[in-house]
């Protein structure tokens, strides 16, 4: 699944005057990341850094061809997610440039890296309560080091990026707005005068975000917090330039908004009507999902299934008991 050799860089055309548009390329499948430079006076803001350790080394060695690093000025990461913060710590110190993020971004950061055994094993104590089989949970149980490998220590100092706040960067105002779901404070940034959405994960143009709980907050209802935050965008204007961080830069926020609330209540329904057989969390992966994913998306499709169950939940639709080994059953209620 993991690729070790970085392609090189691309630098494809300006969304808009004044912003810069890097492909980076990532360890992972397919994926690429949108990083935005944006320019003025001072010099660039770099807006995410992707993954740091030895690909993010090599990856920034290609950036470096397409810009000097005595031209950055600042960095921006917009959540904790290893693609967006990974090469931030490094980068931040070899440049001697300020760190911006939300608070929750740089504590989540410094708290991954610091996860040991112990969050292990209440990783199993989730997949028995999603009803995981003992062989699946196995596989599926996240490595101890896995975040290190690919994210390096954060600056040890960083600039607090508040919700509502007015920032100036590359000589123009950026307005903060710190959206939920996808991950907690992920950073959207918007600037009136450019008509510009920088808006990292929480709308994609062609994916539907991964909005799911985890272990270590399994009573978490992200999908509410995601569809409340996505209300907020849409207050934006519809003629917006929305720049993502992984895919096209598009147009037509409304319209792309409305379908990502209506592909989450399909999910919702399609819930509730398998919820007419009391089931666990994994035996709904197959009458929700495409029957015939693997172990990796089955975890996936579960973390998010228990998303919209705890939004159903917390609407009255549904209800939970647990059984003697600690497993959720779940059921539509009569
Ligand atoms: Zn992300």
């Amino acid at each position: 699944m993991q690729r070790t050799n970085p392609t090189a860089v691309k630098e494809v055309e300006a969304p808009c005057a004044g912003i810069r548009r890097l492909v980076l390329p990532l360890p992972y499948e397919v994926q690429t990341l949108n990083v935005y430079l944006l320019e003025g006076e001072g010099g660039s803001t770099v807006v995410d850094t992707g993954v740091g350790g030895p690909f993010g080394r090599a990856t920034w060695g290609s950036v470096f061809e397409h810009l000097a690093p005595a031209s950055i000025s600042a960095l921006v990461g917009t959540h904790y997610h290893p693609d967006h913060i990974g090469a931030a710590g490094w980068l931040a110190a070899k440049l001697d440039v300020p760190f911006l993020c939300s608070q929750v971004c740089w504590l989540v950061t410094k708290l991954l890296l610091s996860q040991d055994q112990s969050d292990q094993e209440e990783q199993l104590r989730f997949f028995r309560r999603l009803g995981t089989s003992s062989e699946d949970a196995e596989v599926m149980l996240a490595p101890a080091n896995g975040y290190k490998l690919v994210v390096d220590p954060p600056p040890p100092a960083f600039f607090r990026l508040r919700d509502g706040a007015e920032v100036r960067l590359g000589g123009r105002t950026w307005r903060v707005c710190c959206c939920e779901g996808h991950a907690s404070e992920l950073v959207t940034l918007y600037s009136e005068e450019l008509g510009v959405l920088l808006c990292s994960d929480q709308v994609l143009p062609e994916i539907s975000p991964n909005v799911s709980v985890w272990s270590t907050s399994p009573e978490d209802d992200p999908l509410g917090a995601y569809l409340a935050s996505l209300a907020r965008l849409r207050e934006l204007p519809d003629e917006t330039l929305c720049l993502p961080a992984h895919g096209e830069p598009f147009r037509g926020l409304r319209r792309r908004v409305d379908e990502l609330v209506e592909h989450h209540r399909l999910r919702l329904q399609r819930i509730v009507e398998a919820l007419e057989e009391r089931r666990t969390v994994a035996a709904l992966v197959d009458p929700v999902f495409t029957p015939g994913l693997g172990t990796f998306e089955r975890m996936f499709a579960q973390g998010e299934l228990q998303a919209h169950l705890a939004l159903l939940l917390g609407r009255g639709e549904i209800e939970r008991e647990e059984d003697e080994r600690g497993t959720w059953w779940y059921a539509r209620k009569r």
